[in-house]
């Protein structure tokens, strides 16, 4: 079927050639799709301002085959998100989700579960909330609608169920938490993962997106559990995500 219309929320946009650019949507029925939108970088431009990141968007792709790359014949703004751009620490948050989105999938993977985590995740940032907790919680969550689900309820390495109190590790590389036997065995990079940390990260799966704000971290379990998922992610798709601290100094 070359004619292609459906709903997405824009991940990138890059510039391509002259006076073009590359598209990537991620679409609750198709997945991750990718369209050119030819002269969209000239003046007068049917495209106007609607190829910004985080925008929702209804789009229409003409695709010669399921191979080749797309060409954007129309594209409709349904829900800007412009309120992002206005503060740079949501901005941050914002691009933190749509970059784990494009990192995790591949094309063509249809996904309505993390579609919806994705527009949640967004209309959740205000300049007002911690939006790098809500970055956090969404990256716990879209997690669980991959098959990189990570593993906190026994040893990823012997699978012996800890129920003693001596410390927890997180292997990244193993994508869960070790024992303390085998953290001292060769699993490679490990990082400190306390019963409080595994409580908060198991109590976000659980709620579901719109309860989410209702979860705090701070301290200790904060600092662990953002390394932890940072690291982990890092260790599945080889890409870091923005950070935060770059627009701090
Ligand atoms: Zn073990």
């Amino acid at each position: 079927m070359p004619l292609i219309r459906t709903r997405g929320v824009i991940l990138k946009s890059q510039k391509w050639g002259d006076a073009d650019r590359i598209v990537t949507i991620f679409s609750p029925n198709l997945g991750k799709i990718r369209g050119a939108a030819r002269g969209a970088r000239r003046m007068k431009t049917r495209f106007g301002g609607v190829l910004e990141p985080f925008g929702v968007v209804d789009l229409t792709l003409f695709q010669k085959t399921p191979e080749s790359l797309g060409q954007i014949s129309q594209i409709d703004l349904v829900m800007s998100y412009a309120s992002i751009r206005e503060d740079l620490t949501v901005m941050t948050a914002a691009a933190r989700m749509v970059k784990m989105v494009e990192a995790i999938t591949v094309d063509r993977d249809p996904n309505p579960g993390m579609y919806a985590t994705l527009v949640h995740g967004l209309e959740s940032l205000r300049p007002d909330s911690d939006v790098a907790l809500a970055a956090l919680l969404f990256q716990i969550h879209v997690l669980g609608h991959t098959g990189f689900r990570p593993q906190f309820d026994s040893c990823t390495e012997c699978g012996k169920v800890g129920h003693d109190q001596r410390p927890q590790w997180f292997s990244p590389r193993l994508g869960g938490v070790v024992c303390q036997e085998c953290s001292q065995q060769g699993v490679g990079r490990i990082l400190s993962l306390s019963k409080g940390s595994v409580a908060f990260i198991e109590q976000a799966r659980r709620l579901s997106m719109p309860n989410l704000s209702r979860l705090k971290a701070t301290g200790s379990v904060r600092v662990e559990v953002e390394t932890a998922m940072d690291a982990y992610f890092y260790a599945v798709v080889g890409k870091s995500l923005p950070t935060f601290e770059q627009w701090v100094s």
